[in-house]
């Protein structure tokens, strides 16, 4: 949550501030502000809400160094005041994260006379390393204290009006990286804010300072200096740009043919797939996951189960890392996360370590904090994936556990992986703009499935909620008479998923049971299920494939739904209120 970005170097930093906010605005997008060093003095600019507010207010100016936060609150409403970065005495501050202590630091700062004009933990953070510095003017020395007193998480990006050659930034499980470039250095919450400078970086670790000159980057590890490995980070900036598409989230739906064709030339037709991990030693295998990530867990969980024979928990990260475990050798940890920071799902990777559990991550963002913490890591290589609602890096992480259900299966029946490009490609193209139309005129609307049809059911009922803001539930088709059927009412919009045939009568039951007490059904269903007219008012119908790849499948129409419905209620569809994408805060 919240993009970071600072420069200094021999060019202008305020564009360069401003452009990296824009690339970085998908994490966070309360309000935003930049602060840059002249003639000695730390100016500072905020605006709430997006970047271009920001943007427009700025008057032309000039500066080599210069600090800039979009921010998604935690701590004070969304307001100007609260927003970073923030000064206090000698110290200016961005600050992704949270100082979990702060409560306890402010009142210390309190008693020896400090005053605050925030209501952020982030002020707090500024006003005590100004304490610190205080006492002790070697920066360096302050900064590498601040493990002992910040609890929580912390990526900082900090500079100080009298030394106008230098920027500094340290972290604690909250991404931040270094860019490198001939024209100067970069700080950043992730490459694409300063692909357009450079793709050589350096990771850096918790708990080492960095100090960023024009020139150079010396990196401390308890006030040593260490070397850092340059690193290239190697996709272009082509990939993050819309192109022709009104939305990153349509470009992005439409790439999924394309990622998914990649990803099974690598692993199938080039027969990779012997260089995954073998699942077979494994008795038990717990997914960890949040959002889409859990969802796509919950079909690894049902393909894993039916075609690898091995039980799957799929748990959702923020309930997995408080619960008593029953984990042992035995036992594999799978960890889902497109951006590889995802606080809660890290966390379980280290409680999972904690009990020498093999882990294995399924990610998206090379070198992420999961990626380098697993045993294993399985890179989806959705590339850029911009839209805060996710639907290329779901579908891999999907194609990605199908594909490990394969290789425990070994099942050549269930080798349509061919097909599957041909299909989605036909698939996208699609529309559903009436029924999007019905929909966008409700407030409250159903998902119905059962087994594999009720995971597919809660991917789509949260797209079509985080991007349309209306209610959605969805359950389990045969829970449904358990209680919530009561809110069915006439006219009330119930979409089914009916794509497994062993159960479909089943569903297909429910179904009836709602149709009598005046629910509209839409039904989403294979070809080959042939289902009756008498069990639906209208109906998706979708080419069929074998049944391990069906749930690839099954999503697109609605997410392109979602989608249709998000934009005739003329919602922000990239950046959905309050929301962001990379949730690094727990
Ligand atoms: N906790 C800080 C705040 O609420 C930082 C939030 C962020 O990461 O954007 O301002």
């Amino acid at each position: 949550m919240c993009g970071i970005i600072g420069y200094v170097g021999n060019k202008n930093a305020i564009p360069i501030l401003i452009e990296g906010l824009k690339k970085l605005e998908y994490r966070g997008y309360d309000s935003a502000g930049i602060a840059y060093i002249k003639n000695q003095k730390i100016i500072t600019k905020k605006k709430k809400g997006k970047i271009k507010n920001l943007e427009t207010s700025l008057e032309d100016d000039n500066s080599n160094i210069g600090i800039g936060h979009t921010r998604w609150a935690t701590h004070g409403k969304v307001n100007v005041t609260n927003c970073h970065p923030h000064t206090v005495g000698d110290i200016t501050l961005v600050h992704n994260g949270i100082i979990e202590n702060y409560e306890k630091l402010k009142n210390e700062l309190l008693n020896k006379g400090y005053n605050f004009k925030s209501d952020t933990d982030s002020e707090v953070a500024a006003a005590y390393i100004d304490y610190l510095y205080k006492q002790d003017k070697d920066i360096l020395k302050v900064l590498n204290s601040c493990k002992n007193y910040f609890k929580g998480s912390y990526a900082l990006g900090i500079i100080l009006h009298d030394k106008d050659d230098s920027l500094y930034a340290l972290r604690k499980d909250s991404p931040l990286i270094i860019g490198i470039s001939k024209d100067g250095n970069f700080i950043a919450s992730d490459m694409p804010a300063i692909l357009k400078y450079t793709n050589s970086y350096l990771l850096l670790d918790n708990d080492e300072v960095a100090v960023l000159t024009k020139n150079n980057v010396l990196v401390y590890n308890n006030l040593k200096p260490i070397t850092k490995k340059t690193l290239t980070f190697d996709y272009n900036e082509e990939e993050s740009l819309k192109d022709e598409y009104e939305h990153y989230m349509l470009k992005e739906i439409n790439e999924q043919p394309k990622v998914v064709k990649e990803f099974i030339t690598k692993y199938i037709d080039n027969k990779q797939i012997d260089k995954l991990p073998n699942l077979k030693k494994y008795n038990k295998i717990d997914i960890v996951a949040c959002g889409s990530a859990y969802h796509a867990g919950l079909i690894g969980k049902y393909l894993i189960e039916e075609f690898g024979n091995i039980e799957v928990n799929v748990e959702i990260a923020s309930e997995y890392r408080y619960k008593k475990l029953f984990i042992d050798n035995k036992t594999l940890v799978i960890a889902i996360s497109q951006s590889g920071e995802t606080a809660d799902t890290l966390a379980c990777v280290r409680i999972a370590k904690e009990y020498g559990v093999d882990t294995l991550g399924i990610v998206n963002v090379v070198a992420s904090s999961i990626a380098r913490e697993v045993d294993n890591v399985i890179y989806i290589n959705a590339g850029c994936e911009i839209a805060v609602a996710t639907t290329k890096a779901y579908l891999l992480q999907v194609l990605t556990l199908a594909t490990l259900a394969y290789n425990l299966a070994h099942d050549d029946k269930q080798n349509d992986f061919s097909k599957l490009p041909i299909i989605l490609s036909k698939l996208v193209k699609q529309n559903y703009y009436d029924l999007a139309k019905k929909i966008a005129k409700q407030e409250h609307i159903f998902f119905i499935g059962r087994n594999i049809d009720y995971a597919i059911a809660l991917e789509a009922s949260l797209k079509l909620k985080e991007i349309s803001y209306i209610h959605s539930e969805t359950y389990a088709a045969g829970e449904l008479k358990h209680g919530s059927i009561s809110l069915i009412d006439k006219g009330r919009i119930v979409i089914a998923i009916v794509t497994k045939k062993s159960i479909a009568d089943k569903t297909i039951s429910n179904i009836k049971e709602v149709k009598a007490r005046g629910a509209y059904v839409v039904l989403v269903t294979l070809k080959s299920l042939n289902i009756t007219s008498d069990c639906y008012d209208e109906i998706i119908v979708i080419d069929d494939i074998c049944e391990l790849l069906v749930p690839l499948i099954t999503i697109i129409p609605l997410q392109i739904l979602a989608y249709e419905v998000a934009k005739i209620r003329g919602c922000d569809i990239d950046k959905p209120r309050n929301l962001a994408k990379s949730v690094t805060v727990e």
